[in-house]
Order: C-alpha cells, then structure tokens, then sequence
C-alpha cells in the first residue's frame, strides 16, 4: 500500500487520476485479502465518491449512477456505502451527511475533516497530535469514544484568498 501525502490532497493542481487509480487498486486488494466482494454497484459508487474531494451526498451518487444502472434504487446505494464505510475505504461526513473517499484506508482510524464551506472540499489529517491530546481529555472526563472524527468548517487554502482578500490587506502589501 502507498503512503498518502495529506498535505497534497486540496491542492487543485495535483494528478487526481492518481488519488483515483490508488483508491481503486487499495480497495481491490483489500476486498481480495479480506475476502469480500468489490461488487460492481460497490466499485461504481467508491469511483463516484472519488471523482473529486468534495463530499458527496447519497441521492447525488443515485442521479449519477442511474444513467449507467437504471436498476439503481436508494437502497442498493445506501448498500453499497454502507460495505465502503465497513471496510474503512470511505468517511461519512456527519455534519453534511455526505461521504468522501479516504485516501489511507485500510484499517478503522480516527481523522481530523477539514470542510471547506466555499468548494465543499475535505482534507482528511491524520493529526496524531490533536487526536492523542482528545484521548486525554475524554480519558480525565471518563468517556468512552465508540470513535472520533473532528470535523472543523472553514476555508480550505485554494479559497482562502479570494473569499478573504478584502479583510486582510496585510497579506500582499
Ligand atoms: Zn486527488
Ligand atoms: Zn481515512
Ligand atoms: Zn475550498
């Protein structure tokens, strides 16, 4: 399995046929070693999610995939997102009910989403340091995650400039 960069993954200009190609071939052999099929409806709707680092919706994925399976029924997608969640090849977006790939599947871990609210971009972070310092804090309030997943809301760096050139005049002169 490759080693994602976090750091390239908002970046506009970056190869994402790449990021596709290495969603698709780590998901396939993962279904192969764990014995569980990458269906074709399953296959169709990870390359979907990964047809860019925005999140997703489920009745998007439905308008998309009915032109090529008119069979499609909110079902059989909500199916076939809830096998990519188990086996840890995509992340719900709680706070958009949306879904985007994660580019270092392969096992369950906890992230940090940066949501960019203007291109609806999410940056996962593996940020071992903001998540080891959440255990500590629920371990001294006595809690017991079932998982973490931060999710922050903001501007991604793509459009922090624009969106923010007027308030911060600091920045280029
Ligand atoms: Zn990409
Ligand atoms: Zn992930
Ligand atoms: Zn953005």
């Amino acid at each position: 399995m490759t080693e994602s960069e976090p750091e390239r993954i908002s970046h506009p200009e970056h190869d994402h046929n790449q990021c596709i190609r290495n969603a698709i071939s780590v998901a396939e052999q993962l279904c192969l070693s764990r014995g569980v099929q990458l269906t074709p409806i399953r296959h169709k709707i990870l390359e979907l999610i990964w047809n860019s680092h925005k999140a997703v919706k489920a009745y998007d994925l439905l308008d998309q995939i009915r032109p090529v399976n008119d069979a499609a029924k909110p079902s059989t997608v909500y199916r076939a997102l809830d096998f990519l969640l188990e086996q840890g090849l995509i992340h719900r977006v709680e706070s958009l009910n949306a879904f985007v790939g994660c580019h270092c599947s392969g096992t369950q871990h906890d992230q940090l989403l940066l949501i960019c609210t203007a291109c609806h971009t999410v940056e996962e972070r593996a940020a071992p340091d903001v998540l080891s310092a959440l255990s500590t804090e629920l371990s001294g309030a006595g809690f017991v995650p079932q998982r973490k997943t931060i999710e922050i809301h903001g501007l991604c760096k793509s459009c922090k400039p624009a969106a923010t050139a007027a308030s911060e005049k600091d920045d280029e002169h």
